[in-house]
């Protein structure tokens, strides 16, 4: 069976401890390959390899980290099919997302900051006495944490701003997604990368991210993932004073007036919901509907509901392929329960889905609809982060900005509106770090990118991101 490696110094190791993890494969629930079961010896010989390295990869020009990045994301992209394959069987999402979504998202992230740190500069302030300017530094080694939902795409949203800035880093990809991560330890060394700027260490979160968490030469934590992993980890890092960058959970709404465009609200609300099984932290969960069209947008959605069909991910005509992990699985459909408990009408899905032939043992989740259910119940303040949308029907714009805003989360909003003045307005009034109108998952990778409230701390994306990879120092000259 496959053996999954730790990335250090440039070589593939197994675990020091020499133990392993199964990698399940969602479509089928069968194991299929291992995963290096590391601990915090794994991650101190990585922060040394990284240590090795560290001096002369800040000094490298970057015309040279550009260019060795860009080498990266062709190796990436002429490798591409092979990559989206792997990432499929991993993850469990269609075929023909991973190719078009995760992988390409990969190439582009190399190549965006490649040439993003070409045109970063410091700042300059001069007043008659005196001027300033200020130096953006490398700030040594860090680490970088990502979840299992878009494997590649966020570990180098990450991994790549970090290394054009100059750091070393100590990368832990999921446990559960392991694959597509590993496969960029061959593609980075055929680019040049000098061994040691890149380690990746595989393994359980509480043992090799909490090591990577708490190592005192980590001087900074780029983490994705759940909320309560991120406050578990903010509690590690802060008594070390260690920069944070947290992106974390998210219970997104979307909301629909009654003067928006309906054909296209009802086809991106499917979207928004379930793209990715709905394993996408910027899914719009909680879908608001202004009640004077709710009937026939609610009809209208269905419809397109209907063609989220659910299969074999590695079939071309799957929408909608196997949740991650069997624990996630009954967590999604325990959530189905409690909206039914809770007093929810399932108008759509609900159930589990058994496909035929090889993938009869996988876990799949029929896309799922419910209505009937106040704003503030469980269903609709707690993550699911599943295929599960709920429909909520509103009267006014104070109403539905209100409900908007009544979680703990904030990472991304949906507003579907032709009203300009509306589409600004309402935008301003809502607490989350980004708001599409018109529009899901548009991504300008040179725009700000995070949550408000319990969806984190920090800004990703464009210059935000070499922000958080660099040490500002102010250098005050007298004339
Ligand atoms: P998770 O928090 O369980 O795990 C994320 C990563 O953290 C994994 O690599 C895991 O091994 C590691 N980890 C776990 N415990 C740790 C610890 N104590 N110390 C250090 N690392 C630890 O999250 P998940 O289940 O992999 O991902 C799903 C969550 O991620 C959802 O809540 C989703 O909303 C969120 N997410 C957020 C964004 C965003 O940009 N805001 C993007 C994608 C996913």
């Amino acid at each position: 069976m496959k053996q999954i490696l730790n990335f250090i110094g440039g070589e593939y190791v197994p675990a020091q401890g020499g133990t392993w993890l199964d990698n399940y494969e969602p479509a089928t629930g069968k194991v299929y390959s291992l995963v290096a079961d590391s601990d915090e010896r794994d991650v101190a010989l990585a922060v040394e390899s990284a240590k090795q390295v560290s001096v002369q990869w800040a000094q490298t020009s970057v015309e040279e980290r550009c260019a060795i990045m860009l080498r990266i994301a062709d190796g990436i992209e002429k490798k591409a099919e092979e990559f989206a394959l792997a990432e499929t069987i991993d993850q469990g999402k269609p075929l023909w997302l991973s190719k078009n979504m995760d992988i390409a998202r990969a190439v582009h992230n190399f190549r965006f900051f490649a040439t993003e740190i070409v045109h970063f500069s410091g700042a300059s302030h001069s007043q008659n006495t005196s001027i300033n300017y200020t130096l953006r530094s490398p700030i040594g080694i860090v680490g970088c944490i990502s979840p299992w939902n878009l494997p590649l795409y966020l570990f180098s949203w990450k991994i790549a701003p970090a290394i054009a800035a100059g750091n070393c880093v100590v990368a832990k990809p999921s446990e559960l997604t392991p694959m597509t991560a590993s496969m960029l330890g061959d593609i980075c060394n055929e680019a040049g990368l000098p061994a040691g700027v890149l380690n990746i260490v595989h393994g359980l979160g509480n043992k090799v991210g909490a090591a990577i968490v708490s190592h005192p030469l980590v001087k900074a934590i780029s983490f994705t993932g759940g909320t309560a992993t991120g406050a578990t980890i903010a509690r590690e890092a802060a008594p070390q004073f260690k920069k944070l960058s947290l992106e974390l959970g998210g219970k997104n709404p979307n909301i629909v007036f009654a003067d928006c465009a309906l054909e296209e609200a009802a086809v991106q609300s499917a979207r928004a919901a379930f793209t990715n099984q709905g394993e996408i932290c910027l899914c719009g969960s909680r879908l608001f509907v202004e009640r004077s069209i709710y009937d026939r947008f609610k009809e209208r959605f269905l419809d397109e509901v209907k063609k989220f069909t659910v299969g074999d991910p590695l079939e071309p005509k799957t929408r909608q392929g196997a949740i991650v992990a069997k624990v996630h699985y009954d967590k999604v459909l325990s959530y189905i329960e409690l909206a039914k408990e809770e007093g929810g009408n399932v108008v759509c899905g609900g159930k589990g889905v058994i496909v035929e032939g090889r993938c009869e043992q996988g876990w799949f989740i029929e896309p799922t609809v419910i209505e009937g259910l106040s704003a503030s119940c469980r269903t609709n303040q707690e993550e699911i982060f599943g295929p599960v949308v709920t429909l909520i029907p509103f009267d006014s714009e104070e109403e539905v900005i209100a409900m908007a805003n009544s979680t703990k989360y904030g990472l991304a909003s949906v507003i579907w509106t032709e009203n300009v003045r509306k589409a600004h307005r309402v935008a301003a009034q809502m607490e989350s770090g980004i708001v599409w109108v018109n529009c899901w998952l548009n991504r300008d990778l040179r725009t700000p990118f995070g949550g408000v409230k319990q969806s984190g701390v920090g800004r990703e994306g464009g210059n935000e991101a070499l922000r958080f990879f660099t040490e500002a120092k102010n250098v005050c000259i007298a004339y």
